[in-house]
C-alpha cells in the first residue's frame, strides 16, 4: 500500500536527493553510477562511465583565407607565423644546424633554393600537423621539376608538395602523395600560386624488439579533401628505390624540402597526439591484460575516494561498492556488505511515513546492490539486496516496465 506523502516530506526528499546523489569530490564527470554495461575484459570503463576523464578543453582556430592565415587551435605548437621570431624554431641541414637561410616573404617563408632542407629545432612523436604552401607564380619547368618541395613527417616520410593541378606526374610523386607509395587519391589542388592548406594525421610505426607491432599510418586532407586514408607507412621515403619499414625513433622533426623551386610556406603549426596501446599509455583500444591492470587502477583511484568520506555513510558504501565493479577487493568487499547489511537492517524497520522519506535513497542503494549483483560483484542472493527488493516491492515502488 502507498503511503501519502506529505508537502513537508517532499520538501525533504527534494533537499535530499541531490546529497545522495551527488558526486565525490574526485570523481572525474558527471553521470550516475550503476548505469551502463559494466567494464568486461577488453573494455576498463563502463559504458556512459561517470569516472572517465572529460577531453581536454582546446579552442579551435579559425580557417584560412588566400590572404590571410587563420588562427591554429590552441593548444597546437606554433612552428611559422610569419614572423621573424618563428624562423627560431627552424634549423638548417646545409651546414648543418645552422640558421636557416630561406627568406621571410610578406609573412611566408619562401625556398632559397641550394641552401638545403631546414627542419624543426623541436622533435614531436605521433601528430597532427597543418602545413600551408604555395606554388611558384611563375611557371617554369614540368612533372617533378615544377613548384617541388616536401613536407618530411618525423623526418623521414614525405608528403609531396607539387605544383601539380594542370601538371601530370607519376601518380606516387603527385601533391600529398606519400612520395613513392601511395598517390593522393583526389588532385584537389586550388591554382598555381594559391595557398594549398594541408591537414596531417602521423602515426609513426612501432617495434617490440624486431617485430612490427604497428606500421604506422598517414592520412592527409588537401583543401579539406581526403586524399590519404589512414595510409600504411612502408618506411622511410626513398627516390627509384622500394622502401621498406623500419623502426622509427619515438621522436622526429618536422622537415622541409628545398628542390630548388620557389615554394612558399605558411600557418605551420603541430599538435602532438596521444599514443597508441602499442607504445604504452592509451585510451584507444586495450588489451585483456591492459584493461586488468587499468580496472584495478581506476578501482584504487575510487577506493581512495571512497575512503575519505564519513565512515558508515552510504555514501561512503556506494562509492566503495562502485570500486568492486572494476576490480575486486576482499577488504572493500566486506566493508561494503557489512555497511548493506546494516543499512537493510534499519529499512525494514521502518514503516509508514518514515520509510517513504526514505524511498529514493532506498531505490538508489538497491539499484547499486542489483547493478552489482548482475556485474558478479555480489552474490545474486546478497541478503541485503534481497530485504531491500521486499521493502520496494511491499511498498509498492518498483517501477512497471512497460
Ligand atoms: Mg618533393
Amino acid at each position: 500500500m502507498k503511503h501519502p506523502i506529505s508537502i513537508p516530506l517532499r520538501i525533504q526528499l527534494l533537499v535530499l536527493s541531490p546529497l545522495l546523489l551527488a558526486l565525490p569530490s574526485r570523481a572525474a564527470s558527471t553521470g550516475q553510477a550503476f548505469y551502463g554495461d559494466p567494464p568486461d575484459e577488453l573494455h576498463p570503463w563502463a559504458v556512459h562511465d561517470r569516472n572517465r576523464l572529460q577531453p581536454p578543453r582546446v579552442e579551435p582556430g579559425t580557417p584560412s583565407t588566400q590572404r590571410s592565415p587563420g588562427r591554429p587551435p590552441s593548444d597546437a605548437t606554433v612552428l611559422f607565423d610569419g614572423t621573424e621570431r618563428s624562423l627560431a624554431n627552424w634549423i638548417s641541414e646545409k651546414p648543418e644546424g645552422g640558421p636557416i637561410k630561406w627568406a621571410l616573404k610578406d609573412g611566408a617563408l619562401e625556398v632559397v633554393p641550394k641552401t638545403g632542407y631546414i627542419r624543426t629545432r623541436a622533435e614531436f612523436g605521433d601528430a597532427q600537423v597543418h602545413v600551408e604552401w604555395a606554388s611558384p607564380t611563375v611557371i617554369k619547368g614540368e612533372s617533378q621539376g615544377r613548384g617541388n618541395s616536401g613536407i618530411f613527417l618525423h623526418g623521414l616520410v614525405e608528403v609531396q608538395v607539387l605544383d601539380n593541378n594542370d601538371n601530370p606526374t607519376y601518380a606516387d610523386g603527385f601533391a600529398a602523395s606519400v612520395y613513392g607509395v601511395q598517390p593522393a587519391m583526389a588532385n584537389a589542388l586550388r591554382p598555381t600560386g594559391e595557398f594549398q592548406s594541408i591537414d596531417i594525421v602521423f602515426r609513426r610505426p612501432i617495434y617490440v624488439g624486431d617485430r612490427l607491432v604497428d606500421p604506422g599510418y598517414v592520412t592527409v586532407f588537401c583543401n579539406g579533401v581526403l586524399v590519404q586514408d589512414h595510409t600504411p607507412l612502408e618506411g622511410p621515403t626513398g627516390h627509384i628505390k622500394r622502401t621498406h619499414s623500419r623502426p622509427f625513433p619515438e621522436k622526429g622533426p618536422l622537415r622541409l624540402q628545398d628542390h630548388g623551386d620557389l615554394v612558399r610556406f605558411r600557418n605551420i603549426w603541430i599538435r602532438e597526439l596521444p599514443p597508441r596501446p602499442q607504445a604504452g599509455a592509451t585510451d584507444f583500444a586495450y588489451t585483456a591484460i591492459e584493461t586488468t591492470a587499468k580496472r584495478a587502477e581506476i578501482a584504487a583511484s575510487i577506493r581512495s575516494d571512497g575512503a575519505r568520506l564519513a565512515a558508515g555513510s552510504n555514501a561512503r558504501m556506494l562509492r566503495l561498492a562502485e570500486s568492486l565493479v572494476y576490480a575486486p577487493d576482499a577488504a572493500t568487499r566486506a566493508e561494503v556488505e557489512s555497511l548493506a547489511k546494516a543499512y537493510a537492517h534499519s529499512i525494514a524497520s521502518l514503516s509508514g511515513g518514515a520509510l517513504e522519506a526514505k524511498k529514493d535513497e532506498v531505490r538508489t542503494v538497491l539499484k547499486a546492490l542489483q547493478f552489482l549483483a548482475k556485474a558478479g560483484a555480489l552474490a545474486p542472493d546478497f541478503a541485503p539486496k534481497v530485504t531491500l527488493e521486499k521493502v520496494s516491492l511491499a511498498a509498492g515502488w518498483d517501477e512497471v516496465k512497460k
